[in-house]
């Protein structure tokens, strides 16, 4: 039987041979990775169903498709990225090359969950390939019928000497951390992000921590009511709620309430019907567990939309909760599921500073058609991506940095960030063994002739520009 260790060893040996450096390498996996999605397209549809209930359209916005869309981006520009960059250079170093080198990290361990499994696994792995690394993911055993087709059908499509993936829980991640990788991306919890970071400093190996937690959405009466009521309803159901990046609780006044909740229950009956639980496109909770945590969060302020349950199907119906408490049980913890909390608040300005006085989110919304509304919110607060007037749609674009701060990652992705995340920017510069006079300048028995021509060549010149201090 071939341990973790023998198998970590084959993709280290691969790694130090050069295979995974290439880009014709590169390219050739990322092409792979391409045909395992097009080729398998129905079989992830099926278990995705199985896991989630994710319907079609849903597994191929943010699923399939995406993945696929981020593959052909990296292959689009994997020549541009690769590329060293010059840089600007100091007198001394005139004559020589100055550049950075794009150097992949090596072994790379990728621990994902299980929201969206095959996007948060494929994603970073994409980046992880275009940098020349060797992989090893650990998809989550939360989607257990997702991850356990992937395993089977990674190793058919990507070179088995540099690709590998570990199927397991906790027992096994952690097993896993024991070994020394030259980069651990993890996505999930915060609780478990401090594991990892711990496991990580052990190797002192960089990681990044792609985190959760309570993404706050003020709606201010400068709203739309329409555009709004569509978007958050859309945001927070998707997928049954069980997204990262979903508003997780609403801050607004009582007035904009009265107006909210009438309009979200119209667009719920338009979106899924009198009954969601007959909808096909409405998910279910990926486990029992889960859905009894959610159960205990409905004991939280008054439902004024939803609140059904059935426990033999995992059902939640898209729920919507009025008179909520700060300290109520929805408000403690990151919902994760079709609960929709309103807490009341009176301005701006209260809702500016109930969301400062929480952990750093990883994603903020604010509705409002007050310009001064939204630019107010997003100098005086701070979270990992910011949208105005809907939901979800900044982490749509692989120009824009994903991820976190403070509690809710640290580290960014998706495009160009993850090529640069899982590559060292190696600072390069190739001298010839000529010009020794200037370099002689340097060397002892040091004198004041030697120092004034030294500085003189290595000052930095204060640019005239007016956003000088006075
Ligand atoms: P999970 O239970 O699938 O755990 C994530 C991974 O960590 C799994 O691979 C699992 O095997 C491993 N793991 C779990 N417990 C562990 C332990 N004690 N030691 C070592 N490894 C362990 O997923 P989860 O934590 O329930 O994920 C939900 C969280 O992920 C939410 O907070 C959500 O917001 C967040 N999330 C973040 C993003 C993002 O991109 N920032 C995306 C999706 C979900």
């Amino acid at each position: 039987m071939t341990t973790f260790a023998d198998s970590l060893l084959r993709l280290r040996h691969a790694f130090v041979s050069g295979k995974s450096r290439s880009e014709e390498f590169r390219i050739n996996q990322l092409n792979s990775l391409v045909q395992l999605l097009q080729e398998n397209e129905m079989e992830l549809l099926n278990v995705l169903y199985k896991d989630l209930r994710k319907n079609k359209f849903e597994a191929m916005i943010a699923e399939i498709g995406f993945v696929k869309n981020e593959a052909t981006y990296a292959l689009n520009n994997i020549r541009s990225w690769m590329e060293a960059e010059i840089v600007e250079k100091s007198f001394i170093t005139k004559q020589d090359q100055c550049f950075i080198q794009k150097e992949p990290f090596g072994l790379i361990l990728i621990i994902a969950t299980w929201s969206h499994p095959i996007q948060l696994l494929l994603m970073p792995l994409i980046g992880a390939i275009a940098a020349g690394n060797c992989v090893v993911l650990k998809p989550s055993e939360v989607s257990a019928n997702t991850s356990a087709l992937l395993s089977n059908l990674i190793p058919k499509y990507l070179d088995k000497d540099c690709f590998a993936v570990f199927i397991g829980g906790p027992v096994e991640t952690r097993k896993l951390l024991q070994f020394k990788f030259d980069y651990v991306f993890y996505t999930g919890n915060s609780t478990v992000g401090k594991v990892i970071m711990k496991a990580a400093a052990e190797h002192l190996t960089p990681i990044t921590l792609e985190l959760g937690g309570k993404n706050p959405c003020y709606v201010d009466q400068s709203f739309h009511l329409e555009s709004t009521a569509h978007r958050l309803t859309w945001g927070r159901f998707f997928n049954a709620g069980q997204s990262c990046v979903a508003p997780d609780y609403i801050l607004c006044t009582r007035e904009v309430q009265d107006q909210l909740v009438p309009a979200i229950g119209e667009c719920l009956d338009t979106f899924y019907g009198k009954d969601p639980k007959e909808s096909p496109d409405y998910g279910r909770i990926i486990n029992d567990e889960h859905f009894k945590r959610l159960l205990e969060l409905l004991n939280s302020g008054q439902v004024i939309i939803g609140g059904e349950t059935d426990n033999e199907d995992r059902y939640i119906a898209p729920t919507v909760l009025i008179d909520v408490k700060e300290s109520d049980p929805v408000m403690r913890e990151e919902i994760n599921g079709p609960i929709l909390p309103i807490i009341n608040i009176s301005s701006l300005e209260e809702a500016i500073g109930f969301i400062n006085r929480r952990q750093k989110p990883l994603s903020l919304y604010i509705y409002s058609t007050n310009n001064k509304v939204v630019n107010e919110a997003l100098e005086k607060t701070s979270s990992g991506g910011f949208c105005s007037n809907d939901n979800a749609v900044q982490m749509t674009l692989n120009t824009l940095p994903f991820g976190g701060i403070g509690y809710s990652g640290l580290g960014m992705y998706h495009g160009k960030f993850t090529f640069d995340t899982f590559s060292h920017k190696r600072s390069c510069v190739l001298k010839s063994p000529g010009m020794e006079k200037i370099n002689s300048t340097r060397y002892p028995p040091y004198n004041e002739q030697k120092l004034r021509w030294l500085l003189w060549a290595t000052d930095v010149k204060k640019r005239d520009c007016s956003c000088q201090l006075l």
